[in-house]
């Protein structure tokens, strides 16, 4: 089973814009794949549509095997989202950032990995301070910690280093290193070649709702 499988997907917002058209796309378990293309390709539209937070207008996906329409809880349960806008209460903290996520997902207060996450994250020393004190790096990292608190096989990253500086950066992807090494399917959005090439061993490219391009890494860059 594939970790992602997308067949004929498509999208047409209310007010007509066709933001995904006919998209086709496979995710192999303990892949690193790059999703690329311009802004308003349909990045978001589709990792949206993979998050629930979208519908779709036609097609059929598939998360870890389990079809989004007809299973969308163990759909959700296979997969994290890191997404694009920082979204959560200015006023709670790290800590309890995670342990509400956490309860969302159902993981019981025994197998919970708070501080785990926010050490990884490095985030221990603001792990009780408001979240709305910490820096744009650091919430980024709080984002990619909650979308780990259930342990999905599959992360998705949105336009991670959007607002992230560079050592911060390097910190980030050492996380989502170690999770590839562990075994996780990494999916990561970027309008940056440079960043896909570095990390990612299949890069697919978006552009104006289609896929223009699907190849391991060195095959795309061979070609360029
Ligand atoms: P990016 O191109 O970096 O994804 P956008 O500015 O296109 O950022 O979009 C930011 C958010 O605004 C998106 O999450 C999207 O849902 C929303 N958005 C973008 N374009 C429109 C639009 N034409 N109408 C309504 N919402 C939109
Ligand atoms: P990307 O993430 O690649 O920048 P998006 O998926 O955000 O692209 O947007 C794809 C297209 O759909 C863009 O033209 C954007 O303006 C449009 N769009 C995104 N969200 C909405 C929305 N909620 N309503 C209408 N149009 C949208």
């Amino acid at each position: 089973t594939p970790a992602i499988r997308i067949e004929n997907l498509g999208k047409t917002y209310a007010g007509g814009k066709r933001a995904l058209d006919g998209v086709s796309l496979e995710v192999k378990q303990g892949e690193f794949f790059g999703l690329l293309g311009p802004n308003g390709a349909g990045k978001s539209t589709l990792i949206n549509i993979l998050a629930g937070l979208v519908g779709k207008s036609e097609g059929k996906v598939d998360i870890w095997g389990f079809d989004i329409d007809q299973h969308p809880r163990n759909a959700k349960l296979s997969i994290g989202i890191v997404p694009q806008e920082i979204l959560f209460d200015p006023f709670f903290t790290p800590r309890e950032a995670l342990e509400i996520q956490a309860g969302l997902y159902g993981v019981p207060p025994g197998e919970r990995r708070s501080d785990e996450l926010l050490g990884a994250m490095g985030l221990t020393d603001k792990a009780h301070a408001y979240s709305r004190t910490l820096s744009g790096g650091m919430k980024r990292r709080l984002l990619v910690a909650k979308a780990m608190v259930h342990s999905p096989p599959i992360l998705v990253l949105d336009e991670p280093t959007a607002g992230v500086d560079i050592e911060l950066r390097q910190q980030l992807w050492a996380y989502v290193k170690e999770l590839h090494a562990s075994g996780v399917t990494v999916i990561l959005t970027t309008h940056y070649l440079e960043e896909a090439e570095q990390l990612c061993e299949r890069i697919a490219i978006i552009n104006h709702g289609k896929v223009v391009a699907n190849e391991p890494t060195k095959t795309l860059l061979s070609r360029a």
